[in-house]
């Protein structure tokens, strides 16, 4: 069977059929089937395959897992069962995956229709997942994505037709459209009137309407253009759904209404700041009240400490430093099963006595002639002792 004869060319909404098997062969990916016809699409052009069964006469199903075509054009369908050569099997076609793709693939070109119509960028890149992401070849912001997608809509409102021809070389002249990449052989051409031409391989709506919706969910610039994310139809509908129930549960966790969610955490992470700036007074004033509890000028000061953050571990051995409690100033605190420690002097360069106590503590860290920090892996006593002996107590 020639390209574009196929029954999936023939009616994009055939979800049944029937079939002879050509050939069945036990390949690496499960058997590989081959049908005189088939209304299973073949994994193409940005489109995913098909999937679906084929059920044999006795009465047996396999599932087709996969479509693809073969060097020699044949298309070839991955089942988890072999058929009889020879045989009539009836196909079925996953039809919910079969509109997705139609939706979004239909949806894709509209959209970039638009964008080609409107700023002269490319679709030069094209993938169907769980969205559909596009990469544009030129620079667009999220507002004129906005507009983009509004026009898009439009389109769909307008329930115009999706058309398919197979214009010769001559034909094909006269027209100017969207194409990937260089074509040979029979070009088949997509029209939505008005909004785009392109040459494309793929199964389409018949009418735009069919589309639903189109919807942009995100983008990031990508290689001097940028790369958007979309999804149309029932898809769009899913993922929207999924984020309304989100914007409800948030609500509710910020007794907010659900158009002032965004206000509402502004206002919790503003509260948050506020307390995270009263903690670092209060931890701040309970520093230098220890620090007044400790004679001035100690040889060294080790201070083991329970549930502080570096930073709190730092500034502790500043507040010490800064008061002139000790010539050395060791602050050590507990972190699962390693010390994270600080240790300071006004006077003295610390960084030797660091290289040596890492050496003999399993220790990792360094830092500045004024203060080191790092981790120690040693228990209390063992680190205690060495602290002793290095900083020369
Ligand atoms: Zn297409």
């Amino acid at each position: 069977m020639k390209e574009f004869e196929e029954l999936f060319y023939r009616d994009t909404y055939a979800k049944e059929f029937d079939a002879k098997v050509i050939s069945s062969i036990k390949g690496e990916k499960g058997w590989e089937v081959i049908l005189d016809d088939t209304a299973f699409y073949p994994e193409g052009g940005g489109q995913e395959a098909d999937h679906g069964t084929l059920k044999m006469m006795s009465g047996n199903d396999v599932n087709v897992t996969d479509v693809r075509r073969n060097k020699t054009g044949e298309i070839v369908h991955y089942c988890d069962g072999g058929l009889k050569e020879g045989d009539t099997v009836h196909g079925s076609i996953d039809w919910d995956r079969r509109f997705d793709h139609m939706q979004n693939h239909s949806g894709e070109h509209i959209v970039s229709g638009i964008i080609h119509e409107h700023y002269g960028y490319e679709n030069v890149g094209f993938h169907m997942g769980d969205m559909i992401m596009i990469d544009v070849s030129g620079p667009l912001s999220w507002k004129q994505l906005a507009e983009v997608e509004k026009e898009a809509n439009e389109t769909i409102y307008a329930d115009l037709p999706i058309l398919v021809s197979y214009p010769d070389d001559k034909e094909l002249a006269q027209i100017t459209y969207r194409s990937k990449k260089e074509l040979t052989g029979q070009v088949r051409i997509v029209n939505v009137p008005g909004r785009d031409i392109c040459a494309c391989c793929g199964t389409h709506d018949a009418k735009t309407g069919e589309i639903g919706i189109i919807k942009f969910f995100s983008m990031i610039n990508y290689k001097g253009g940028v790369r958007i994310w979309m999804a149309s139809g029932l898809k769009a509908l899913g993922i929207i759904s999924r984020r309304t129930d989100q914007d409800i549960e948030l609500s509710h966790m910020l007794a907010s209404d659900t158009d002032h969610i965004v206000d509402a955490l502004k206002k919790v992470k503003d509260e948050s700041a506020a307390k995270d700036r009263r903690i670092t007074e209060l931890v701040n004033s309970r520093f230098e009240l220890e620090a007044g509890l400790l004679p001035d000028k100690a040889p060294l000061v080790i201070r083991f400490e329970e549930g502080l953050s570096t930073v709190e571990t730092r500034r502790f051995c500043e507040c010490l430093l800064e008061n002139d409690k000790g010539i050395c100033v060791a602050v050590l605190s507990r972190q699962n099963k390693s010390w994270y420690y600080v240790i300071g002097s006004r006077t003295v360069d610390v960084r030797p006595a660091g290289k040596a106590l890492n050496a003999k503590l399993q220790g990792r860290g360094g830092g500045s002639a004024e203060m080191i920090q790092g981790t120690f892996a040693a228990g209390q006593s063992e680190i205690e002792n060495v602290l002793k002996e290095e900083l020369n107590v």
